[in-house]
């Protein structure tokens, strides 16, 4: 993975004015998650960034752990845009099945590398606008090539933890997650925008689960609007 550089500009929600926000105790729970998750890092395996954006488009509906496993034999297999395009899609099928939606996913990952191969190169574009004309690329995934790779998001990445969370915290009332990420790239410092998410989903991992909050051994518990 190429060293993350830092942004040229401060990107703040592309000059919106700064909204109230919703919890008070924001900077209390930033100071907390920076404290507690300071060694927080996507847990994808990754070379490079078309790898991150491979793992990325399997990792929908999706372990980090199985989608790591699925790419330990895949990344050796296929180094290139065109590996993907070489081998017929019901090849690119089996190698992914494990991940679930297979079919869609290696539809999404032919399209993705095909439109690599004609208009950049066979390189991963750095920018939303061409990473979303990718196959199934949405911003989620692109914010997260964009972030890890270059350390110039566009904006937080928002998955299933960060959606979770970000509401218990009272820090979004909405339910997209394209509306969710317009709330907290308000709020959030855009320096922190990539290590927010994960703060998050490490967090999400590790004591607020979705099925069973550890609110006792939480240490956002003082600043939780919907603690248990
Ligand atoms: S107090 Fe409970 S609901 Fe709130 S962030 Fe912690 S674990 Fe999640």
């Amino acid at each position: 993975m190429a060293s993350p550089r830092k942004k040229a500009a401060a990107p703040r929600s592309r000059g919106a004015p700064r909204r109230r926000v919703p919890n008070p105790a924001l900077p209390q729970i930033l100071d907390v998650l920076r404290r507690d998750y300071a060694e927080a890092h996507c847990e994808l395996n990754h070379r490079n960034a078309f790898e991150l954006l491979i793992a990325t488009i399997l990792s929908a509906q999706c372990t980090d752990v199985r989608v790591n496993l699925v790419t330990a034999d895949l990344f050796q297999k296929y180094r290139r845009p065109e590996d993907y395009l070489a081998v017929a899609q019901e090849e690119l099928e089996e190698d992914i099945r494990s991940t679930g939606f297979y079919r869609n996913k290696a539809k999404n990952i032919r399209r993705a590398c095909q439109t690599l191969v004609e208009d950049h190169g066979g390189e991963v574009p750095r920018t939303m606008t061409a990473l979303r004309k990718l196959g199934g690329v949405g911003r989620k995934t692109a914010n997260v090539v964009l972030g890890n790779i270059w350390n110039e998001p566009d904006g937080v990445v928002v998955d299933t933890h960060v959606t979770r969370i970000s509401r218990k915290l009272g820090l979004t009332n909405e339910e997209s997650a394209e509306k969710i990420e317009t709330d907290l790239n308000r709020i959030i410092d855009p320096e922190d925008w990539v290590m927010f998410s994960h703060w998050l989903i490490w967090h999400g991992r590790r004591v607020c689960k979705a099925r069973n909050p550890d609110c006792e051994g939480c240490n956002l518990y003082p600043y939780c609007p919907t603690r248990a």
